[in-house]
């Protein structure tokens, strides 16, 4: 996991570019328009893909045309919080448990 830094991320069928920022004052930030998202530069293992992971459902959102939707940034932001917290972490659990399995079938 520590050696986990991708250089772009591809978000349904658009490709974003990862650049690492010192001194960053947020964990990350999306740049919509450019299809930047720039992260923290220190941040590392969960901080960092659970960042990634954040500024992906943003991105989501955005394609998808949902952030009309919500037309306010708190609520957009309160929404990728719940899914950060919540569902996140069942899909990582599952994941490590599918992984786990294809190992010792
Ligand atoms: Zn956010």
């Amino acid at each position: 996991m520590s050696s986990y830094k991708p250089r772009q991320i591809t978000i349904g069928g658009q490709t974003y570019k990862i650049r690492y920022k010192k001194n960053l004052e947020d964990f990350g930030v999306l740049d919509s328009d450019k299809k930047i998202i720039t992260i923290r530069a220190t941040l590392k293992d969960n901080d960092l893909i659970d960042t990634i992971l954040h500024e992906a459902f943003h991105a989501c959102l955005e394609i998808s045309g949902l952030s009309y939707l919500l037309d306010d940034e708190n609520k957009e932001e309160a929404l990728v919080r719940a899914f950060d917290s919540l569902l996140l972490p069942v899909i990582k659990r599952e994941l490590k448990k599918a992984c786990k399995n294809r190992g010792n079938p």
